[in-house]
């Protein structure tokens, strides 16, 4: 076997363009007034946060533990509440929202003043979905098909998703509803670099022996590609980082596909990659 893993990474695998533009920012920020704060962790990925405290990137609990330095609102959006609160209190904001995230805000808005009654196909208590479920009043949030079922019929509505959801899961309750609902329009705002990491990932699962997928345990985007991938690929693995590789896993493979989620850094892939190659 040394030798002849052939390893294929996915040509988009890793940060989306908005969280590579937040944590810019944050850098930024840190650089110009000595640190800056933030409400929360970056990403889901514990490297990226730790090599971020080293550059004085500070999470705080809340608004008032950060006097001394602007407040970063992550890519994922911040409840207006929020917005206010910092008004109120004087305090610096270095606005990281990613422009697709402020689209889905405009989107749920729209459908609100017209009229319908609002749901949002995503992860309960995720940080985006809650900031989404802030701009409009008694917004639903669905994060399974049962969920879907249980909401009965209704007149009109108007669905949004959440921007990482998977595209089939939000096709399966897309079409529980158009059973119970007469009027329903969705809004598609699952973004692109999401639609295109699971094309990619869908891709290689189908044409590789094994497929890796490099994320943290506490990334529901990454959990989300390793089922899809599990679904194509029954030798499919995710791994934290270089360590959690197996040799066993490789057993008679010739081909390995690489991807990962939106929320692990390069230099973490290229560790795994290396890894894999070194076999
Ligand atoms: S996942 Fe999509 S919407 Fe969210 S920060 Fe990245 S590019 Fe923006």
């Amino acid at each position: 076997m040394p030798g002849k893993l052939q390893v294929t990474v996915a040509k988009d695998a890793g940060f989306c363009f908005g969280v590579r533009d937040a944590i810019e920012k944050a850098r930024e920020t840190a650089e110009k007034f000595g640190k800056v704060y933030m409400l929360g962790n970056i990403v889901h990925n514990e490297r990226a946060v730790a090599d971020l405290e080293k550059r004085d990137v500070r999470v705080v609990k809340s608004l008032s533990e950060a006097t001394d330095a602007p407040v970063l609102f992550r890519a994922h959006g911040t409840v207006p509440e929020l917005w206010e609160h910092a008004k109120e209190q004087g305090v610096e904001i270095v606005d990281a929202t990613c422009p697709l995230v402020y689209e889905i805000h405009h989107e749920i808005k729209k459908l609100h003043e017209s009229g319908r009654r609002i749901f949002i196909v995503g992860d309960h208590g995720h940080d985006e979905v809650v900031a989404i479920q802030a701009q409009v009043p008694d917004a639903t949030v669905i994060s399974t098909p049962a969920e879907a079922r249980a909401i009965g019929r209704v007149k009109k509505a108007g669905i949004v998703s959440q921007s990482t959801q998977m595209i089939e899961n939000v096709q399966e309750i897309i079409n529980i509803l158009m059973m119970q609902v007469f009027d329903l329009k969705f809004v598609n705002t699952i973004c692109f670099p999401t639609r295109r990491n699971q094309d990619q990932i869908k891709e290689l699962a189908a044409v590789n022996d094994v497929m890796i997928v490099v994320g943290s345990y506490t990334s529901a985007n990454t959990k989300r590609l390793v089922s899809v991938a599990k679904k194509l690929n029954s030798k499919t693995y995710q791994v934290e980082s270089a360590a959690d590789v197996k040799n066993e896993w490789f057993e008679g493979a010739e081909k390995v596909g690489v991807s990962a989620g939106a929320s692990s850094p390069d230099d973490l892939i290229e560790e795994v990659v290396e890894r894999i190659r070194e076999l």
